[in-house]
């Protein structure tokens, strides 16, 4: 029952689109069928115009209070029906491939603003920037070759770089994941295993992985005052982290309860409305620049 994630809400519907696709006799069923293909065409098209638009939600560092980085989260700007989530595209893009063009586009992107924030004269040097890689462009084989471009064009340190996967896809463990793993290991970009307790991972299988960060879903911490039975999940998730030498980043932070509990149990990270929803770029330089303490 902690089980129901995004991640799998995302897979559950691109394979239901799918199935609708090969059920066209079905009239309600042709109508979705063509509006998943309008989708995919207006997705085609999205990628080629540059509709994409990148929102930044920083990262807190709960030993210093200050900002330690941003995570990268996609929106499509469209013409016609305005900003659409994640949620809503994603799972036509994962079905159709073009979220690996998507997904580089906002790799390259993201880098490419932590470059221009560098460059400002009074942003901290070291902010970190997170991306979410998709499982597909994870056992792509041109992928390390345009981190690694797009690291050359940038200019920035690959250790600033962190890329956030799910359990899955180190359970499955093919060859080319691994290899992949290993590539990003020895340039020190660092890898966090996002939604953390919603996969079914095995944690000796884990630790093989020389992972930089486990990053809590939200579900548990919305979940650590309200509810007793789920109580102990995450604190038991940290100590997993720490025994494990890697870090905490908890999702979802939203109440200063939840903010004092984290730090209580050493958490080192934390993310979450409390400190900022996702912003834009522009409004991401008033942020930094106002200097915030938590
Ligand atoms: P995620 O990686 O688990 O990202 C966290 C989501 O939680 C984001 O939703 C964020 O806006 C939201 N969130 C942040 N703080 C809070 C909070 O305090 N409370 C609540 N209730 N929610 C909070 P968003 O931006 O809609 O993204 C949804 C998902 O879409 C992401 O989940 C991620 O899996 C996926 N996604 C976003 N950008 C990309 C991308 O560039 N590439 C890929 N492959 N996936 C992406
Ligand atoms: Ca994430
Ligand atoms: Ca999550
Ligand atoms: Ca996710």
């Amino acid at each position: 029952e902690y089980l129901l994630r995004d991640a799998d809400t995302a897979m559950y519907r691109a394979k239901a689109l799918g199935r609708a696709r090969y059920h066209i006799f079905d009239p309600a069923m042709y109508q979705e069928a063509i509006q998943l293909l309008e989708m995919e065409n207006d997705l085609r098209r999205a990628i080629e115009r540059q509709e994409f638009l990148i929102y930044y939600q920083p990262i807190i560092s709960l030993t210093t209070g200050m900002i330690a980085g941003f995570e990268a989260l996609v929106r499509w700007q469209h013409p016609v029906r305005g900003l659409i989530d994640p949620i809503d595209f994603i799972p036509i893009a994962e079905e159709t491939g073009l979220i690996n063009d998507i997904n580089i586009w906002v790799l390259q992107s993201a880098c490419q603003q932590l470059r221009t924030w560098q460059n400002h004269p009074t942003i901290p040097k070291n902010l970190t920037i997170s991306i979410n890689l998709t499982a597909r462009l994870l056992s792509h084989p041109n992928l390390i070759s345009q981190v690694d471009q797009i690291i050359y064009e940038t200019n920035i340190k690959s250790a600033s770089l962190q890329l956030e996967i799910t359990e899955s896809v180190i359970m499955e463990n093919t060859e080319a994941v691994k290899r992949m793993l290993q590539q990003m290991k020895e340039r020190e970009i660092k890898l966090v295993i996002d939604d953390f307790g919603t996969g079914y991972s095995s944690l000796s299988y884990l630790h093989r992985f020389s992972l930089h960060a486990l990053k809590i879903d939200k579900s548990f911490v919305k979940r650590m005052q309200d509810n007793q039975e789920d109580m102990g999940l995450v604190p038991a998730m940290i100590s997993i982290a720490k025994s494990m030498s890697m870090s905490v980043i908890a999702e979802g932070v939203e109440t200063k309860e939840q903010l004092e509990e984290l730090k209580s149990l050493n958490c080192e990270f934390a993310q979450g409305y409390l400190f900022s929803k996702p912003l834009e770029q522009e409004l991401v330089v008033d942020l930094l620049a106002s200097n915030p303490r938590w």
